[in-house]
């Protein structure tokens, strides 16, 4: 058997939270044959919750899950994790402009990332999907100088998700017969899902694409409006979903991507794709031994060109916003 890894989920007592560490304990993220210790993490007024979440992964009576610690000190709840998931964040309340939600949620991301340098295992790999994702993953990696930049990623999974199941509706191809998604930039409504480089069974992406009309009108603002329209139809924000991405992205890191597939992963950029340098911008990513490669070399036609570049300006200006003097 196996040593067991520790997790640490923060935010745990929220609804991803929720919808994740089930999942985690019953071996959907890191495999079957994986024994897994749990850390939640929470804000101290959270932490009855988080209690009751704990009981409840007792009754679940998971093989593979070996401990359950609740915790709200950020150094006992790291202290040698292996995957870090940072899902708790300051959510934006009235009257609250958008500097001060990047000024709250940058001051959490910075402790963590400090905590996560000083602590974690040397193996720590962490996603962030508390918002804004891809700015506190960049403030959290800039704390950690002694952890590899590209161990720190944010939450593009569950758009790339969405784009496969728009395609698929569009199409009538099943799912597992869409390859080759790319979502780039930013965890927001300016995020650019690219279907140019797609295969749909037999067809191109780009023969998709052809049809402007639904790309521009339709494809792209539904993946991009998705959370709200949810939020619409069910009264609050995507939980179950945003899980299931969340445990998506930790399980191909781990174990791989599929085979003439890649995915789409919010990493530190190398300064590929005229991207500048450090910025945590969505690429498309195969996993290869445990690490993600940027797939390089893809053809941007003017079309992707404006769209990511349009990302890739509001991800310059939220880390402006963040960069401390
Ligand atoms: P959720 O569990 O619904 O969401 C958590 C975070 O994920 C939010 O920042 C949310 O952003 C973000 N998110 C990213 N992608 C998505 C998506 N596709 N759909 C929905 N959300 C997405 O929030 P809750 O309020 O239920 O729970 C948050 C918990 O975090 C609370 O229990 C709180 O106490 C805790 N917390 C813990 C901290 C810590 O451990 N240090 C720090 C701060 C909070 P958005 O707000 O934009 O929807």
């Amino acid at each position: 058997r196996r040593m067991p890894v520790t997790v640490t989920v923060t935010g745990a007592a929220g609804s991803i939270g929720y919808a994740s560490v089930f999942r985690i304990a019953a071996g959907a993220m890191l495999g079957h044959d994986q024994p897994v210790g749990l850390r939640l993490l929470e804000l101290p007024q959270a932490i009855p919750g988080a209690v009751g979440t704990a009981m409840e992964l007792d009754d679940g009576a998971f093989p593979l899950l070996t401990s359950v610690d609740v915790l709200d000190d950020p150094r006992k709840a790291f202290d040698g994790a292996s995957f870090g998931l940072l899902i708790g964040a300051r959510p934006r309340t009235k009257g609250m402009e958008r500097a001060d939600l990047l000024a709250a949620n940058s001051d959490i991301f910075a402790a963590q990332g400090s905590v996560i340098n000083d602590v974690a295992a040397d193996d720590i790999r962490v996603i962030v999907v508390g918002n804004p994702a891809n700015t506190n993953a960049a403030v959290a990696a800039a704390h950690a100088p002694e952890v590899p930049a590209d161990r720190f990623t944010a939450l593009t999974r569950l758009d790339h998700n969405r784009a496969i199941a728009q395609l698929a509706r569009r199409t009538g191809a099943s799912v597992t017969e869409i390859s080759r998604v790319t979502v780039w930039g930013n965890h927001s409504a300016t995020q650019y899902p690219d279907i140019f480089h797609a295969r749909v069974g037999d067809r191109s992406g780009s023969d998709i694409a052809a049809d402007r009309d639904w790309l521009v009108d339709d494809f792209i603002p539904t993946v991009a409006r998705r959370g709200t329209a949810i939020i619409e139809a069910r009264g609050s924000s995507s939980a179950a979903s945003a899980a299931n991405a969340t445990i998506d992205h930790v399980h191909d890191w781990v174990l791989g991507t599929r085979p003439d597939d890649w995915t789409s992963v919010a990493l530190p950029s190398p300064g590929v794709y005229g991207i500048p340098e450090g910025l945590v911008c969505s690429f498309p990513v195969r996993s290869v031994d445990g690490g993600w490669q940027i797939v390089e070399g893809l053809d941007i036609n003017d079309f992707s060109r404006a769209r990511i570049d349009a990302s890739v300006a509001e991800l310059q200006s939220e880390r402006e916003a963040v960069r401390t003097p």
